[in-house]
C-alpha cells in the first residue's frame, strides 16, 4: 500500500522558485573585481536564469549535458548555477587555482560544452582553449571594453525569460563537482536534484548554518570550492540576502560585512587570517557578524577564541566533495548556556555532530566497529541521501561492502555523537606503532603568539619508523625560536609527540581549496634526515 501525498519532486528548481515567489525582492549584492556594484534580487536571478536557459537551449544543450564556469563569487555566476540546471544541464564548477594539466583533464574529463568565465581568466583560457576538446562556446561575464569575446549580459538581451524549468527525475544530476586531488587525477562527484535539496533543507537549520530569510549572508567560500558548501541552494530556501565579492580582499570584505550589515559568513581558515591581518593593521572588524562558519581544514582554537571573543558564534564544519559537502558541524552544544569561555571553545574545536539525514561510524583497519568512547580512533565513514556512491564515469561504487563511504580521515566519536577529525589516514606520523597527529601539533603550534601557520610532517626515522618535523611560518617582525615554540608545545601535547625538529620557512604550500599541501612538502623535505638537520 502507498501513502496518499502528492507526487512534488525534489528538483533543484523548485528552490528558486521558492526564493522568488516568497521572497523576491531579497537583494543580491555583488562587488564586482574592478570596485563597481550592482544589485539584483531572487525574482531577477530567476528572470535572467530563464533567460540564460533559453540561450542555452538554442545554443544546442541537452539534457544532462555540462556547463562549466571558471568563476569567483556574483551573481552572474549564481544565474549560471540556476540556469544551467533550469535547462535540464548539470552545472560544473572547476577552480581556476587548480595545476593547468588538472584544467584540461578535468574538462575533457566532464565533456563540458560550454564554458563562462570571468574575464580575469581569459589567460587560462587563451593557453588552453586547443586542448580542451568539448567546449564549444564561451561566454565571458564581464568582458573588458573593445574584446571580441562572447559576454554574459549581451547573450542574455538576446532571451525573455518566457521559459519553463525542464522537469524529470529528481534523481537526475544538477551539478558537477571535482575534488582538489591531491594525488592522482581529480574526481567527479554527480550530485542529483534530490541530494541536493536535501541537503540544503538540512543545511538551513540553526544547528547547521542557521539561515531564515533575516539572514545577510556574505559567503566568502568560493563557488568554485564543494559547491560553494552548498549555500547558494539553501540561501534561496531560506531567501537570504547574499552578499557577494569578487575580489578576496579583505578590506573589502570588511567594508561590505559592514555597510550591508552582514550577519552569517562562512570560509576555510586561511580566509579568517587574512581577515585577522587586515584587522589589526586597520584597526576595522565586523560588527554584524552572528555566526561565521569555518570548514574544510581544521579550524585553529585562537581562530575560533578571536572570532567569538568578536561576538560572533563559530560553526566549525567538517566535509569534503563527496559529502554535498557537509557531513557535520560543531555549534553550540545543550549545556552551552553553563559552559565558561574556554569550555565553549572545547566544544567547537572538534567538528561536531551530524544533522538527520546522515551516518557516521569509525572502524578499524579490519573493519570493526570501534565505540563512540572519544578515544578509539580510527577511519570515518560516512552513509546518507547526500553521500556519493560512485565517482563520475567509475565503474564501480566507492563503497565498503555493507555501503558506507569511507572518507579517509581518521576520526573518534565521542559518547554524546560529537565527532572531532584526529587527522587525515595519509598524513598520520606513524611513532613506533603509535599514532601522532598532524593536526593536533599544528593547532597546537598556532595557538602561539607570532605563528601564522603551521604544518607537521612525518619524516623517516631510523629508530620509531617515523618522527614530526614541524615546519612554522612566523608573523611579520614576531620572534620565535625553536626552543620557544617547543616549551609552548609541551603544555599542550604528550611528550613523545614532541616535533624531533622544527624549521622556519617562509611560507607553506596549499591546494586550490586552501589546505595544506602535504604531498608536497613530503617531497620538498625529501631528502632530510633528523641526524643531520
Ligand atoms: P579534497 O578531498 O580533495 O581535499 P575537499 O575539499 O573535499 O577536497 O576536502 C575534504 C577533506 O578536508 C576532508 O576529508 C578532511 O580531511 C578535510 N576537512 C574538511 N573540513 C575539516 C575540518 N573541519 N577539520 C578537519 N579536516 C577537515
Amino acid at each position: 500500500m502507498l501513502g496518499g501525498m502528492q507526487d512534488f519532486k525534489l528538483r533543484v528548481m523548485h528552490m528558486l522558485d521558492h526564493a522568488a515567489n516568497e521572497h523576491g525582492d531579497r537583494e543580491i549584492v555583488t562587488y564586482w573585481a574592478d570596485g563597481s556594484e550592482t544589485r539584483t534580487n531572487w525574482a531577477g536571478i530567476s528572470r535572467d536564469a530563464r533567460r540564460l536557459a533559453k540561450a542555452l537551449t538554442d545554443m544546442g544543450l541537452k539534457k544532462g549535458d555540462r556547463v562549466a564556469t571558471l568563476g569567483m563569487n556574483h551573481s552572474r555566476h549564481l544565474v549560471s548555477w540556476y540556469g544551467a540546471i533550469g535547462m535540464g544541464g548539470v552545472i560544473h564548477t572547476i577552480n581556476p587555482r587548480l595545476f593547468e594539466d588538472q584544467l584540461v583533464y578535468i574538462a575533457n574529463h566532464a565533456e563540458d560544452q560550454v564554458l563562462l568565465y570571468d574575464a580575469a581568466f581569459q589567460p587560462i583560457i587563451d593557453k588552453l582553449k586547443d586542448q580542451w576538446t568539448s567546449i564549444k562556446h564561451y561566454i565571458c561575464y564581464d568582458p573588458p571594453e573593445g574584446s571580441d569575446a562572447q559576454g554574459f549580459e549581451d547573450l542574455l538581451d538576446r532571451y525573455d525569460d518566457d521559459f519553463a524549468w525542464v522537469d524529470g527525475d529528481e534523481r537526475e544530476p544538477c551539478m558537477l563537482c571535482y575534488t582538489s586531488g591531491t594525488t592522482g587525477n581529480p574526481k567527479g562527484v554527480l550530485y542529483e536534484h534530490r541530494s541536493t535539496t536535501i541537503h540544503a533543507m538540512a543545511e538551513i537549520q540553526p544547528a547547521i548554518f542557521d539561515l531564515s530569510t533575516t539572514s545577510v549572508a556574505l559567503p566568502v567560500v568560493p563557488m568554485f570550492h564543494a559547491a560553494a558548501w552548498g549555500l547558494p541552494f539553501a540561501g534561496a530556501l531560506a531567501g537570504l540576502k547574499f552578499v557577494y565579492a569578487a575580489v578576496n580582499d579583505p578590506a573589502v570584505l570588511t567594508m561590505l560585512m559592514n555597510r550591508e550589515k552582514v550577519t552569517h559568513s562562512a570560509g576555510v581558515p586561511t580566509v579568517w587570517l587574512a581577515m585577522f591581518q587586515h584587522m589589526d593593521a586597520s584597526g576595522e572588524a565586523p560588527e554584524y557578524l552572528k555566526v561565521v562558519t569555518i570548514g574544510g581544514s581544521a579550524a585553529p582554537r585562537a581562530m575560533i577564541e578571536r572570532i567569538m571573543k568578536m561576538g560572533a558564534r563559530v560553526n566549525h564544519a567538517w566535509g569534503m566533495t563527496e559529502t554535498s559537502p557537509i557531513g557535520t558541524m560543531g555549534s553550540p552544544s545543550p549545556d552551552w548556556g553553563d559552559l565558561s569561555f574556554d569550555e565553549q571553545v572545547d566544544v567547537v574545536v572538534k567538528q561536531g555532530r551530524v544533522p538527520f539525514g546522515v551516518e557516521l561510524r569509525v572502524v578499524d583497519d579490519e573493519g570493526v566497529l570501534q565505540p563512540r568512547d572519544g578515544e578509539s580512533s580510527g577511519r570515518l565513514q560516512i552513509r546518507g541521501p547526500w553521500v556519493i556512491k560512485r565517482y563520475f564515469k567509475a565503474e564501480e561504487d566507492a563503497l565498503t561492502k555493507d555501503g558506507w563511504f569511507d572518507t579517509g580521515d581518521v576520526a573518534v566519536i565521542h559518547p554524546d555523537g560529537v565527532m572531532q577529525i584526529t587527522d587525515r589516514a595519509k598524513d598520520v606520523i606513524k611513532s613506533g606503532g603509535e599514532w601522532i597527529s598532524s593536526v593536533d601539533l599544528e593547532n597546537a603550534a598556532v595557538g602561539m603568539e607570532g605563528v601564522a601557520e603551521a604544518a607537521a610532517i612525518g619524516m623517516p626515522h631510523p629508530k620509531w619508523d617515523e618522527r614530526p618535523l614541524l615546519l612554522i611560518v612566523k608573523n611579520e617582525g614576531a620572534e620565535v625560536s625553536k626552543g620557544d615554540v617547543i616549551t609552548h608545545l609541551t603544555d599542550h601535547v604528550a611528550k613523545w609527540w614532541l616535533p624531533d625538529e622544527v624549521l622556519f620557512v617562509d611560507d607553506l604550500p596549499h591546494t586550490a581549496t586552501g589546505k595544506l599541501l602535504k604531498t608536497e612538502l613530503r617531497e620538498r623535505y625529501k631528502d632530510f634526515s633528523f641526524s643531520g638537520g
